[in-house]
């Protein structure tokens, strides 16, 4: 099979997402957010471009200023703010680097690596922004137009990086023994700030591992939305499931009826919670009542209340044990916990974790439904 790199991250963020982008191959409109990342993306090439003198912060101005798409954005406003943080950007990249101090080795290089075993391979492919020669090896870098910036701990683990540092490495092999003296960046454009890591061999290894179980699950058809906050940015909503209704096209054609039943039940299920809510204030304080009093019935207008005492038994495990094991019935009424298992999990080596996950399998399946009030 023959995946991007970002298409792999698109099935991690939302496996639905992926079938209508890659197997339905269904378009949607270029997001402003991404337009404006290729804008300064082609800015930066421009910057970093070897040649003779190295491009003035003018120069850059003018690029990105002809480059610039007002055509994506809603507004005037919003063109406005966005031109002008693009500016920002630019000015704060040149006060912080000076091109001409770089060793540029490559810009925006595609590449394709091979992964997998001889009866199991694919190939997953992608863009490098750029590679630097450094004072005692190489920098990778990856440049990043989102708002949100990630801890250091996510640029450790970042499997983009871990990618394009595994296809550095099939243009240059010889410096798979120099992996310490190898830097993956993220640089965040809006913050000015670069996050540098390394990788290790087994991180390495584990990203394959990771890209092929993620391979594994699109040769199995398994394309269940994901909702996260992404979808916010998701150009599918209005054809996936979990969002098209919301759109007021599809609403119309609803009858009246199911309109107004979905309202009542998110109006039932609220009144729901809060009469068990005030069911168990009403319960605390009878109970108290009953304790002071000292009566175990309590009569009103509409009728009685009467305490029980439930009491649930668990056995004794060590003395059924001795019982069973002679009949060899013991094994028959053992079951795993499902909670105690859940909680080691963390305290496992990362292979025995993901072996276990491999063995789960579905055990029931069932619709229910949830309510989001607005
Ligand atoms: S809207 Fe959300 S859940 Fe639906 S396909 Fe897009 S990302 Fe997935």
């Amino acid at each position: 099979m023959r995946v991007s790199f970002s298409s792999l991250e698109t099935y991690k963020n939302c496996p639905l997402k992926y079938k209508y982008q890659e197997i339905d191959k269904i378009k949607t409109p270029k997001s402003k957010e991404a337009v404006f990342g290729t804008i300064l993306h082609s800015t930066l090439k421009f910057i970093h471009t070897p040649g003779i003198l190295s491009p003035t912060q003018e120069q850059a101005m003018e690029f990105f200023s002809n480059t610039w798409n007002p055509s994506v954005f809603d507004s005037p406003e919003e063109e406005r703010a966005a031109f002008v943080q693009g500016v920002k950007i630019i000015q704060d990249y040149y006060q912080r680097n000076n091109p001409a101090d770089y060793n540029i080795v490559s810009l925006e290089s595609r590449f394709q690596i091979e992964i997998g075993t001889p009866d199991n391979r694919h190939i997953v492919s992608g863009i490098i922004d750029r590679i630097d020669r450094t004072r005692d090896g190489f920098e990778i870098i990856d440049y990043k137009t989102t708002k949100k910036m990630p801890t250091q701990e996510s640029v450790e683990t970042s499997a983009q990086l871990t990618v394009y540092l595994q296809a550095f490495l099939s243009f240059y092999p010889e410096e798979k023994n120099n992996l310490d003296k190898l830097r993956v960046s993220l640089y965040y454009l809006k913050h000015d700030f670069k996050l540098s890591a390394q990788r290790t061999a087994e991180q390495l290894k584990e990203n394959e591992n990771a890209f092929l179980e993620i391979i594994k699950l699109i040769e199995e058809k398994k394309f269940e939305p994901n909702i996260s906050p992404l979808c916010d940015w998701c150009g599918y909503q209005n054809i996936c499931p979990m969002w098209k209704h919301k759109f007021k096209e599809t609403r119309k054609i609803d009858s009246a009826e199911i309109n107004s039943m979905i309202d009542e039940y998110i109006d039932l299920k609220s009144a729901i919670s809060l009469t068990k809510t005030r069911l168990a204030k009403i319960q605390t304080e009878i109970e108290q009542y009953m304790e002071q009093e000292n009566v175990r019935r309590v009569f009103g207008e509409n009728g009685i209340i009467a305490q029980s005492l439930r009491v649930t038994y668990k056995y004794d495990e060590e003395k059924v044990q001795a019982i069973l094991s002679p009949l060899e019935k013991w094994q028959a009424v053992l079951k795993l916990d499902k909670t105690a298992l859940k909680n080691m999990l963390d305290s496992l080596p990362a292979k025995t974790r993901k072996e276990i996950e491999s063995a789960k399998i579905i055990d029931k399946e069932s619709k229910s439904l949830i309510v989001k009030k607005k």
